[in-house]
């Protein structure tokens, strides 16, 4: 459940992120999955983000494998990623994570949201979003 009560939202579960992504982006139709380790199958990630390049990279809090996640990998290496701690708790760097894509009529990816949430606090966010100008997009939404 989402917690609105606050100024900066909070949500229990890790589910709950598919709802704010939901809210975030206006649109009902959002597909939103769960980003998870592929090497222990955790739900727990330190960010590492640029926001002026729209570039993100998880590493797992149990077992440090790392992934640059989606189509991200093009604009690695120019990019400048910071490690993110929680602007709220303002301690914790661990967040639970989903990449929701909003569609195109015929099905490809329109624009890319990432939702996180610290798994200290609870507090819910987009660090990121961008747009998808190319198609097709199968196998960039498949890289999480
Ligand atoms: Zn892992
Ligand atoms: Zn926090």
């Amino acid at each position: 459940m989402i917690d609105k009560s606050k100024k900066y939202w909070t949500g229990d579960s890790a589910d709950d992120i598919s709802e704010y992504l939901r809210l975030y982006s206006e649109d009902d139709n959002i597909d939103v999955k769960p980003v998870i380790c592929h090497s222990c199958g955790n739900d727990s990630f330190e960010l590492r983000v640029d926001q002026n390049e729209d570039v993100i990279q998880v590493k797992c809090t149990n077992c440090g494998t790392k992934k640059i996640l989606l189509d991200c990998d093009e604009f690695w290496e120019d990019a400048r990623p910071r490690l993110r701690k929680c602007p709220i708790c303002k301690s914790c760097k661990s967040y639970n994570v989903s990449v929701g894509f909003t569609r195109r009529e015929n099905g490809s990816v329109k624009w890319v949201y990432i939702g996180n949430r610290c798994t200290n606090c609870g507090t819910l966010g987009s660090y990121l979003d961008w747009k998808i100008d190319y198609e097709p997009t199968d196998e960039m939404e498949q890289n999480i």
